[in-house]
């Protein structure tokens, strides 16, 4: 591929007011006008570049959207308060009532919650499907379909989405493809596939540093534009907007992105090999017994690796509680949830992040009691972690 998305943030180059090498903090919420005239023809969506009230946007944040739409490869973004405001005011703009949704059933668990319990409550339903057989996607697809929805790499079953078969049946249909790419920044990039708006979570691997929460719509200029509209735009007036000075903070922890998704990528596939060729049921999409290994080779962007994550499955919700005790103990990281961080973050996703899931259907799809999500972390001695973590699991008898 030859679009490469840590050039494309490299080459951008936003300066202060005063000449700083970093752009200055917009301060205010509200920005004055020369004439009485700007100010009606803004209010009219007339004046390009003119500001109006930092809830429409403000300079730092589109320096933060400008940045994130360029390692996407889409024409423009808007940042949001968090991840889940990203994701529901977009199903809410693309979406009336009496209008349908086809997700991935293994999704965010926040998302699930959205689409399962809170969008019928404006008559938009949606129907959950494995994504990963295109043949069922497409019998699943209704006539008030609007929206195809899936994660690149799915959370935290991580199952891997053919983006370009979906984008293809979207077109075919008429449908939105909306991909969430949180777990595979710069790895994967959704919007040349075919995708029509991708969403992050900036709160992950993005800032990467867990002191932030955040989200990012990445789009065409019109799916922005009717994002930010003062009369019927759901990101103006469901008003879940980022402050100022988060998002130049997000901006500045953009930069070593690419070394950080290198690293954690790097760890994660050495722990992987380690822990599958110990006999534990290990999935990781870089583990060549990963049912969609060849797939995401075929769409990643190959210098940043196949992301940090992975799970194992050690068999039993005991088991998983104790070894998760036992490796905070001994610092290989913590037990909390999230991803992205320095530390190796844990958790068991059937008794957290997916429990909005009912125990039936995280049975159906696989995520059994025993699973361990581990966001890991940029350890620079990953061989030593190893050598603790197998400890840890000798110990309490889950390997031998
Ligand atoms: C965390 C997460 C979200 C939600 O993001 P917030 O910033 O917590 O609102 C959405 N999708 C995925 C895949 C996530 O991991």
């Amino acid at each position: 591929m030859a679009f490469k998305p840590a050039n494309k943030l490299e080459d951008l180059q936003q300066f202060g007011e005063f000449g700083g090498i970093n752009p200055s903090i917009s301060d205010s919420t509200t920005y004055t006008f020369l004439t009485a005239k700007s100010m009606q023809d803004t209010f009219e969506g007339k004046t390009e570049g003119c500001y109006l009230y930092s809830r429409h946007t403000s300079p730092s944040n589109l320096n933060l959207s400008e940045a994130l739409a360029a390692m996407e490869g889409t024409e423009t973004a808007q940042v949001f308060a968090s991840g889940m405001a990203a994701i529901s005011s977009t199903l809410l703009q693309l979406c009336n009532a009496g209008d349908h949704i086809l997700s991935s059933r293994t999704i965010y668990g926040g998302t699930y919650a959205f689409l399962k319990h809170f969008s019928p409550k404006f008559k938009i339903e949606t129907t959950f499907v494995d994504i990963t057989a295109l043949d069922r996607v497409e019998a699943a697809i209704t006539p008030n379909t609007k929206v195809l929805y899936c994660e690149c790499v799915s959370n935290p079953l991580l199952e891997v989405a053919n983006i370009e078969g979906l984008a293809r049946l979207a077109k075919k249909y008429n449908l939105k493809l909306v991909v969430d790419n949180t777990f595979s920044p710069l790895s994967m990039s959704p919007a040349l596939l075919g995708a029509d708006v991708v969403l992050h979570s900036l709160t992950k691997f993005i800032n990467g540093s867990s002191d932030t929460v955040g989200g990012v719509v990445c789009s065409s200029e019109d799916f922005i534009n009717q994002l930010k509209d003062i009369n019927s735009g759901a990101s103006m007036l469901l008003g879940a907007t980022m402050d100022s000075m988060r998002a130049a903070s997000i901006l500045k922890n953009i930069r070593t992105l690419h070394i950080r998704m290198q690293q954690h990528s790097k760890n994660a596939m050495y722990l992987a090999e380690k822990l599958e060729a110990n006999g534990l049921k290990t999935v990781y999409p870089g583990l060549s017994s990963h049912p969609e290994h060849k797939l995401y080779k075929s769409m990643m962007n190959t210098q940043y690796g196949f992301g940090g994550i992975l799970t194992v499955d050690v068999g039993t919700h005991d088991k998983a509680n104790a070894l998760m005790e036992l490796m905070q103990t001994n610092n290989i990281g913590y037990l909390a949830v999230s991803l992205g961080f320095y530390k190796t973050l844990f958790s068991a996703p059937g008794s957290s992040t997916s429990s909005e899931i009912p125990e039936a259907e995280q049975k159906e799809m696989g995520l059994s009691q025993g699973i361990i999500r581990f966001s890991i972390g940029l350890d620079a001695d990953i061989e030593r972690t190893y050598r603790i973590m197998h400890d840890c699991m000798v110990q309490l008898e889950i390997l031998k």
